[in-house]
């Protein structure tokens, strides 16, 4: 099973991609999430 360069965790979906990183969808998909955050964050903020 490949492992996720990410956050070092086994990945069990079956929809599940790895880029050239070796950093899969789902991690990146979560870093989306998490940047969208900090711009709402930072909308508040301004
Ligand atoms: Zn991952």
């Amino acid at each position: 099973m490949k492992k996720c360069s990410k956050y070092n965790l086994p990945e069990k979906y079956e929809t599940i991609e790895f880029n050239k990183q070796n950093v899969c969808n789902i991690c990146l998909s979560n870093d989306f999430k998490n940047e969208n955050i900090n711009w709402d964050e930072r909308k508040k903020t301004i």
